[in-house]
C-alpha cells in the first residue's frame, strides 16, 4: 500500500460540496466522451478481454463522490456493450463490475446512497491511494481516472524548508514560483507517476485500457500562463492581502503550498515509455471551452474550486479565513474574469493507454 496525504472533495451534497458543484469536470469530461467511445469501439478487443471469465471489471480512480463518476461509468460500459453488439457478440456480453476507488477519507457514505438505482454493473467501493496496488494481479479490463492525478502524493518537502533554494514564500503554488521550485513540483510528480503505472501495469490484463484527464500543461506554453494557474496565484494574492492587513500571519502563508501539478504531454510521454508496459493509443490536449456554446462562469469556477480546495486550506488555516478568502475572490469576479480570457485554455491532458 502506497502512503499518501489526502485531501477530499467537500463530501455530503450541500451548497459548497462536490457533488453540487463538479460541473465544470463534467463539462470537460462531456468532450472527452466521444474520444473515449471512439477508443472502445477501435482499439478495445473485447473478445479476447472477457475469453476467460464473463465479468468485465472497470475501475474509477480518484472518483469523488459523484454524479460525475457514476455518468462517466455508464458512458463507458455503453460504449463496451455496444462493441460486442456491433460485432455480433450478443449473446457473449458480459457482466460488468465497477469499482469505485478513493481515498478512505472520501465520502463513500454520500457515494453509495446515490448510486443509480437502474446500474447494470455490480458496484464496489475500494479505499486507498492509487498511488500504490489496489487490485490482484491482471484483474482490470478497463481504468478510467479524472481530475485526479494532478494530486500529489505528497508535498515536496524542500518547498517549506527555509534554508531550501526550493523555499517558496509568499506563494501556495509553482505558479510563478522559481525554477527550484517548479523541479521540486516535478519531481515529486514524477516520483507518483511512476508508482501509478508500476501499480497499473500489474492490475491491469493483457490488451487492457485505462484513459487518463488530467489538468495538464502544453509543452510550449509557461505554467504561469494556465487557467488553473492563475486561480490558484488569485487565491494566494487574496491571502497575502490578509497577511497584510495583519489577518493571517505571513508565516502561515509560507508553509502552505497545494500539493498540485500539471503535467505535459512530453513529460507523460516519457514516463509511460520509461514504465514500458503500455502503448500510448492517444496523447491530446484538450480545450473543453471550444465545445461548450456559453460563456464561462465565474462564479461557478470559484465554487468548484472551492469544492475541491477548501478541505486543504481549512486544515491549515481554518474555516475563517478560508472562507474570506473565497468571499474576497468572488467579490472580485471581474478581475478574475479578465485574466481568465487570457489564459491558455488547451490544457486538458488526455491519455489513451492499453496495456501491452
Ligand atoms: N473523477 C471525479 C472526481 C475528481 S476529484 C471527476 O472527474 O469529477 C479528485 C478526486 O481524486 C478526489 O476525490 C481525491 O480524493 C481523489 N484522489 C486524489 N489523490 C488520490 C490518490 N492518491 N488515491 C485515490 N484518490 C485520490
Amino acid at each position: 500500500m502506497a502512503e499518501s496525504e489526502s485531501y477530499p472533495m467537500n463530501g455530503g451534497d450541500g451548497t459548497y460540496s462536490y457533488a453540487k458543484n463538479s460541473i465544470y469536470q463534467r463539462a470537460v469530461s462531456n468532450v472527452a466522451k466521444d474520444m473515449v467511445d471512439e477508443a472502445i469501439a477501435e482499439k478495445l478487443d473485447v473478445k479476447s478481454l472477457t475469453s476467460n471469465s464473463n465479468t468485465l471489471r472497470i475501475a474509477d480512480l480518484g472518483c469523488s463522490v459523484g454524479p460525475n463518476t457514476f455518468i462517466t461509468m455508464q458512458s463507458v460500459l455503453e460504449a463496451v456493450e455496444k462493441k460486442y453488439l456491433s460485432h455480433g457478440l450478443a449473446s457473449k456480453v458480459p457482466e460488468f463490475q465497477v469499482f469505485f476507488n478513493d481515498h478512505g477519507t472520501n465520502d463513500f457514505n454520500t457515494l453509495f446512497a446515490s448510486l443509480p438505482h437502474d446500474r447494470k454493473y455490480f458496484a464496489a467501493g475500494v479505499p486507498g491511494s492509487f498511488y500504490g496496488r489496489l487490485f490482484p494481479e491482471f484483474f482490470l479490463h478497463f481504468v478510467h481516472s479524472s481530475f485526479a492525478l494532478q494530486w500529489l502524493s505528497k508535498l515536496p518537502e524542500e518547498l517549506l524548508d527555509k534554508n531550501s533554494q526550493a523555499w517558496n514564500n509568499k506563494r501556495i503554488h509553482y505558479t510563478s514560483a522559481s525554477e527550484k521550485v517548479v523541479n521540486a513540483y516535478a519531481t515529486q510528480f514524477t516520483k507518483d507517476m511512476k508508482m501509478f503505472l508500476n501499480a497499473r501495469a500489474k492490475e491491469i490484463v493483457a490488451g487492457g485500457m485505462m484513459v487518463l484527464l488530467v489538468p495538464g500543461c502544453p509543452d510550449d506554453i509557461h505554467h504561469s500562463q494556465l487557467s488553473t494557474a492563475l486561480l490558484f496565484d488569485f487565491l494566494g494574492s487574496k491571502l497575502m492581502d490578509m497577511v497584510n492587513e495583519g489577518l493571517v500571519s505571513e508565516a502561515q502563508v509560507d508553509s502552505f503550498n497545494l500539493p498540485v501539478y500539471f503535467p505535459s504531454p512530453m513529460e507523460m510521454a516519457r514516463l509511460v515509455e520509461e514504465n514500458g508496459c503500455f502503448d500510448i493509443e492517444i496523447m491530446e490536449l484538450l480545450d473543453p471551452r471550444s465545445n461548450m456554446n456559453y460563456a464561462i462562469d465565474v462564479h461557478a469556477l470559484i465554487m468548484h474550486l472551492r469544492a475541491g480546495l477548501e478541505g486543504i486550506f481549512t486544515k491549515h488555516f481554518g474555516s475563517e479565513i478560508v472562507g474570506e478568502m473565497f468571499e474576497r475572490t468572488s467579490q472580485e469576479s471581474a478581475e478574475l474574469s479578465c485574466l481568465l480570457d487570457k489564459s491558455n485554455k488547451r490544457n486538458k491532458l488526455f491519455v489513451v493507454l492499453k496495456h501491452r
